[in-house]
């Protein structure tokens, strides 16, 4: 059995063509499962009976398994989804003015291991399959629905979930290949970002792929310090990764980067830091977002104060720069940014630091 949630638009062509029927029907089909959130065949009542009765012997639509669904007092909603083998994965819905922006996760934990984030501390199972990762909007589009004007509530989607997912290249570039579909969720290429560590090679290939709107978390100015917090730093570092960010502005639906930066109190919130992001950033069009630190239980950081974040600002702000700083929303359901735990069986410490062997191809 063949999972259809797993398919973008070409592969369900490529797959209808197999059963002998016309390529515009997997267009009808793939309407039926995205725009219209149907997984049962025999509901789809405009495809033609035969070619339902095929896909009944041949092919499921399964998104994961939904265990759980809370909602935050300031109106974010999270899911829990359940993956198998004990895993579970988080997704979050946050609701604002003049958007709603859901949050997908790409894996099931991460072998990145940045010290100051929940999902690192977790360690890191497996890549989610495209199926797992279009399911989460599959379910969040289907609880939301429509606004009175036929608009999706989901207005836009970040790749900040749980997982790096550059990491996961193949299953999140499907996905997004079915987020950017007409005949997906439609949306356009500056309403999807994909937030990534710097994983320098894949983003080169997102940029020849998919190019969306891009977010790297930088989390610090200078090599030393970011090889502590954020340590696929090591085998990519600032110079590499600013470079990936410039040739990634020649394709990107915007004409800057997001640098999302973590305010870490007495680690990465001095002047002198902000001072020297400034020279680091010299010519690589740019907005910051500054994330103050989401404690997590066993994490060893403290939030900056308030007054260090402003002054922080103030600094890239008089130098001209865009910064915003990112309101902590859904703390209240374990839903802010690092929070997102899921449930990681963590294939032991070993497996971790292989996977990110595989990626550095030297031992950390
Ligand atoms: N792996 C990707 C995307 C997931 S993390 C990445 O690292 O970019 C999404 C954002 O949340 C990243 O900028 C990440 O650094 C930030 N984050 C992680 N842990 C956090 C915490 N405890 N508090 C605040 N932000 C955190
Ligand atoms: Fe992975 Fe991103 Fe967390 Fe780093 S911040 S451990 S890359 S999910």
């Amino acid at each position: 059995m063949i999972n259809l949630m797993d398919l973008s638009l070409p592969q369900l062509e490529a797959f209808v063509e197999g059963l002998g029927e016309k390529r515009f029907r997997a267009k009808q089909v793939m309407r039926w499962i995205h725009l219209y959130g149907e997984n049962d065949f025999t509901r789809m009542t405009d495809i033609a009976k035969s070619l339902r009765e095929k896909l009944l012997e041949t092919a499921v639509i399964q998104p994961p398994k939904l265990i759980a669904s809370h909602e935050s007092d300031d109106g974010t909603r999270k899911w829990v989804l359940e993956v198998g083998a004990g895993n579970a994965i988080e997704t979050v819905f946050i609701p604002e003015d003049d958007r709603g922006t859901l949050c997908v996760s790409s894996q099931v934990g991460c072998a990145l291991a940045c010290t100051f984030c929940s999902t690192g501390h977790q360690g890191f199972n497996r890549n989610l399959t495209s199926a797992e990762i279009i399911g989460q909007v599959w379910w969040a589009n289907r609880a939301l629905g429509r606004d009175p004007k036929g608009e999706r509530i989901i207005s836009n989607i970040v790749m900040m979930g749980m997982g790096e997912p550059l990491a996961n290249f193949e299953n999140v570039d499907t996905a997004l290949d079915i987020m950017l579909d007409d005949y997906g969720y439609g949306l356009s290429r500056r309403r999807v970002t994909v937030s990534t560590s710097g994983i320098v090679p894949a983003m080169d290939r997102l940029r020849d792929r998919h190019p969306v709107a891009l977010a790297v978390s930088l989390h610090a100015p200078n090599d030393a310090l970011r090889d502590v917090i954020v340590p696929i730093n090591k085998k990519y570092p600032l110079i590499a990764l600013l470079g990936a960010c410039r040739r990634y502005l020649e394709k990107a639906p915007r004409d800057f980067v997001t640098f999302e930066y973590v305010m870490l109190e007495g680690v990465n919130d001095q002047l002198a830091h902000a001072r020297q992001l400034l020279d680091l950033v010299e010519g690589t069009p740019c907005k910051f977002n500054l994330i103050p630190f989401n404690p997590f239980p066993g994490s060893e950081y403290r939030r900056s104060p308030q007054s260090a974040i402003h002054q922080f600002r103030s600094v890239l702000m008089e130098a001209g720069y865009v910064v915003t700083v990112r309101k902590t929303r859904g703390d209240d359901i374990d839903a802010a940014c690092g929070q997102l735990a899921g449930q990681v069986k963590d294939k032991s410490r070993r497996a971790a630091r292989m996977a990110m062997h595989s990626l550095e191809r030297s031992e950390l």
